[in-house]
Parts: structure tokens; sequence; C-alpha cells
């Protein structure tokens, strides 16, 4: 398998001096056509499917994709998109929204390390523990709703939190769980575009709130959280990939195509099948004859 033109470009697996600014939200990599895109992706979807076969049939490894992006920014599309074709035993969306009280009881990590993808499996999770060091840090309120006990909550909590998550996708990675992160990164102006057309589109309003409106007042706050949790998460074992998101088509061949680079790199194939094995599915035929 050659590598892909879309993969790479965005991948980021050291986030020192990461900068969100060296990433434009409407990027295409020298792709125009919707269309080409289209039918890329329909081929990836298929690829998909018979990797996620090969993934489950062998039982080893599991994959982790986390999906994070401030809203409108096409998380739910892509997922429907992507994971199209494949076999819904094999894969499992888990969308993590504002913790409940007895989510709140817990360690930060509790509510999502028990929806981890089996071996086999495919587990994606629609926001995830990073929303501790994004919406959390934006809005110290929610951190002051969590129950810590006080002396634990210093100036240095995100620090701490980095790296607890990084100790945790390491210890994760060092047990077969693939881990790869997706910011899909959308620009102001396009959200604004989309908001709008939520309003103006009545079967789009059911996905608009006013708060989503007044949480575009904080994008600034928001995007300084986003680039140090690329710089101090960004690592080899649990990459992120910074997907620009300004146009549909193409964030969804990017993610497609980064999922296949993942699972291609593990060179499944089927479980081989040894001496006994055959002995027995040998029985198996002499009983059906
Ligand atoms: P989405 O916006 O992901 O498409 P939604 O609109 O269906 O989902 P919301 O009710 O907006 O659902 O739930 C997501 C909200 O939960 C987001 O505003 C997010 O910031 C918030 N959230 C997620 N995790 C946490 C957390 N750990 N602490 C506080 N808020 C959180
Ligand atoms: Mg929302």
């Amino acid at each position: 398998m050659k590598p892909s033109p879309f993969v790479k470009p965005y991948c980021v697996t050291a986030g020192k001096g990461f900068r969100l600014k060296d990433f434009a939200p409407d990027d295409t990599a020298g792709l125009h056509s919707k269309e080409k895109a289209e039918e890329l992706l329909r081929h990836g979807v298929t690829r998909l499917s018979e990797l996620q076969e090969e993934l489950y049939a062998q039982g080893r490894w599991s994959l982790l994709l986390i999906f994070q992006a401030m809203d409108a920014a096409g998380k739910d599309g892509t997922i429907k998109h992507v994971m199209s074709g494949v076999n819904p035993q094999g894969c499992e969306v888990v969308s993590f929204k504002v913790p409940s009280s007895q989510e709140l009881d817990h360690d930060f990590l509790w509510r999502t390390t028990r929806r981890l993808p089996e071996r086999g499996r495919i587990g994606i999770f629609n926001r995830s523990y990073y929303e501790e060091t994004l919406v959390v840090r934006v809005h110290p309120e929610l951190l002051a709703r969590q129950k810590l006990p006080p002396p634990l909550v210093t100036k240095d909590i995100w620090k701490e939190r980095f790296a607890d998550i990084n100790a945790f996708e390491r210890y994760l990675s060092r047990n077969g769980v693939l881990i790869r992160k997706f910011f899909l990164q959308l620009s102001r102006k396009e959200q604004k575009k989309r908001f709008l057309a939520r309003l103006d589109v009545p079967e789009k309003n059911w996905k608009f709130s006013l708060a989503d409106a007044q949480e575009r007042q904080h994008w600034p706050a928001y995007m300084a959280a986003y680039e140090d949790m690329i710089r101090h998460t960004a690592t080899e074992h649990a990459p992120w990939y910074v997907v620009p998101a300004d146009h549909k088509w193409f964030t969804r061949l990017v993610v497609a195509e980064a999922i296949i680079e993942t699972l291609d790199s593990l060179r499944l194939g089927y479980p081989k099948v040894d001496e006994a094995k055959r002995k027995e599915l040998a029985a198996a035929r002499r009983t059906l004859d």
C-alpha cells in the first residue's frame, strides 16, 4: 500500500512546537473535485469494511478513534459516512455529553474507560476525555462542579491532565489498543454559515440551540485550548490528525484514509489455520458428508 497523499500533511506525531495557524481549515491538498473525492471515499469505505472483518477475525488489536471539534464541524456526518460500510457488530459509537452527577462522582477517565473497544473491535468516541482540557478549561465553573479535593486543584491542573492522558494512552497502546485522534478544524466563518443554515432549513432546526451560538463567543479561548492540547498529547503511538473541515467531502476522505492506513499497517489478514484446526475442519467435512 502506498501512503495516501491526504493523510500525512495533517498527522501530528510530536506536539512540541505545534501551531494551529500552520493548518488551514479550507485546505484540500490540491484536490479540487468533490466528485473525485467522493469516488475515492467509496473505495475507502469498501476497503475499510474488509479491514474491519480482518480486525474482528484476529481478535487481538482494537482501534479507538477519537473525534473532537467545535460545533457544526461535521463529526456526526463524518462518522456516518466513513463507517457506512462497517459491520455494526464490530463497531460502537459513543457520544460523551455533559457529565451526569454519577459520572462527576468519579475520576475524569472513568466514563470513557468503561466504553473502550474490546479486542477485535472499533470504538468511536464522539467527544472524549479531551473535553476535560477543552470545555472545562474554557469554563472554569465546570471544573468547580467536579468535586475534586481543593488541595488538588492548582495552576498545574492542565499540565497534570495532559500527563495523565499521555500515560493512559501509552498504557492502552501497550495493551493492543490503537489510538487515532481527529480534530476537525473548522473556520469560524464556515461555522457561522452552517449555523445560519441550521436556522434557515426547518429539517436542521433540531440541531441548533442558543447555547451553540453563545459558545461561539469563546472561539479564541477554544483555539488556544485545542492548540495546547495537541502540543501536549500528540505522540507517535496516539497521533492527532488536524483535519481541514471547511469542505465536508475532504474531511471525510482524510479521516477514511487515515483509518485505512492505520489498519493496513497492522498487516492483518485472516488468522492462519494450524494443523489441529485443519484436522478438525476435515472431520467436520466428513460428518457433513
Ligand atoms: P454534538 O455537539 O457533539 O454534536 P449534541 O449537540 O447532540 O452533540 P450536546 O448536548 O451539545 O450534544 O452535548 C455535547 C456537550 O457536552 C458539548 O457542549 C460538550 O462541550 C459537553 N461536554 C462533553 N464532555 C464534557 C465534560 N467532560 N465536561 C463538561 N461538558 C462536557
Ligand atoms: Mg452540540
